[in-house]
């Protein structure tokens, strides 16, 4: 789960981070009523779920009100990576001498957690590794032992001059504590700025939630962005199916995780593009199938439905009610092909036959049967 930049600066400041005071605007005129009272001048930043702002025109410095309620209008009328930009955070602008970057992420094949440093921030991070790999210092903290403190130090005096080292650490240890504590993916402070009296402070932030570990912190849902993800995938959460969208035109409605991977392997293996990921999960009540059946209809570049099951907990007599339910309550018009085997196929199968439909028995006769049938609609 990603978090706007205004978000994660409330963590920041939870945290004991210092960030430059600021408020969010959603118009010109609250833009102008924030910057009365933060002072001017104030940096006007629009607040999307993507990096690269700065470079996308979304981050701009105004001296005066009537340029921040110029500035206002210009970045609430852009799309950024394609979103409109809908609200800003006015801070005050600071005189910054000097960026850092500073980033906490997973590292998965050493099972730790990387905290990655530069003196050269403010840019790409990525853009930076691949120009120039000796800029970017790294350390490892195991999550059993926690920080080492004398070897983040160490880190650090590679990077900062002695007389900020100490709020260095301070600052990267308050946020090693904010990524563990929180559970995030990703925690980033770029610029990390050093301003004209010396002190550090985060001048902008990005932090990435776990989705698996969430459960354990309800008090964050509260920052779950409808945005983040399509409309579809929404209401797939909100019926606890879990579904991902994807470019391809043909639907997939699977029951397990593991199973629907290897459909979408076998469908691109032979040739087609899937249009989503769907698990309807282990228990699947007919109210599932047919949720999920209209989930995938309102998607209007599909071609064909694959439903495949293999019924373990999942009784496929249920799926076939589903199935059943879902093409009396509307016109199915796209080409379905259903695979069924396990638990009930003989009773899943029956009710189907007794209406018309085929399930076969096969995987791999069914997804090339589904390619077919995208195919011959295009
Ligand atoms: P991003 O492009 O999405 O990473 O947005 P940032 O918040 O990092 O802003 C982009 C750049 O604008 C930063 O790297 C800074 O160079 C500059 N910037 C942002 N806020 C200030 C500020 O208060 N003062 C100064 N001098 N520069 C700023
Ligand atoms: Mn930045």
């Amino acid at each position: 789960m990603k978090l706007y930049e205004y978000q994660a600066r409330e963590l920041l400041s939870v945290a004991g981070i210092p960030v430059p005071p600021g408020k969010v605007a959603q118009s010109p005129e609250e833009a102008v009523g924030a910057a009365r009272e933060l002072g001017l001048p104030v940096v006007l930043k629009a607040q999307v779920l993507a990096g690269g702002r700065g470079k996308a025109g979304g981050v701009k410095l105004a001296r005066t009100y009537e340029e921040v309620r110029e500035r206002a209008r210009e970045i609430l009328s852009l799309s950024i990576k394609g979103v409109p930009v809908r609200r800003l955070l006015v801070v005050r602008a600071v005189d910054i001498r000097k960026e850092y970057y500073l980033g906490l992420t997973v590292d998965r094949s050493a099972k730790k957690t990387v905290v990655i440093l530069s003196a050269s921030g403010g840019v790409d991070i990525e853009e930076l590794a691949a120009r120039e790999p000796q800029a970017i210092l790294t350390a490892h903290i195991d999550p059993q032992s926690g920080p080492a403190h004398g070897e983040l130090a160490r880190l650090l005096a590679r990077a900062f001059p002695a007389a900020q080292a100490p709020a260095a650490l301070e600052t990267l240890l308050a946020l090693y504590e904010l990524f563990r504590a929180n559970d995030a993916g990703l925690v980033e402070v770029n610029p990390y700025a050093q301003l004209a009296d010396g002190s550090l402070l985060a001048a902008d932030a990005k932090v990435v939630l776990d989705d698996n570990g969430l459960a354990k912190h309800p008090q964050l849902e509260a920052y779950r962005n409808a945005e983040e993800y399509s409309e579809e995938e929404n209401t797939a959460r909100a019926a606890g199916l879990s579904f991902v969208s994807l470019d391809g035109d043909i639907g997939c409605i699977v029951n397990g995780a593991g199973l629907a991977m290897a459909t979408m392997d076998q469908i691109k293996l032979f040739g087609g593009a899937p249009a989503n990921f769907l698990d309807v999960g282990g228990s699947s009540s007919p109210e599932k199938v047919l949720t999920a059946l209209n989930i995938l209809r309102g998607n209007p570049r599909l071609k064909a439905i694959l439903i495949n099951i293999f019924g373990g907990i999942t009784r496929c007599d249920d799926i076939a009610r589903g199935i059943l339910i879902a093409r009396r309550q509307a016109d199915l018009d796209l080409p379905l092909v259903i695979r069924l085997i396990g638990t009930n196929q003989k009773e899943g199968t029956a009710l189907l036959a007794a209406e018309g439909l085929t399930a076969l028995e096969d995987m791999s006769e069914a997804v090339r049967k589904v390619i077919e049938a995208a195919q011959a609609q295009s």
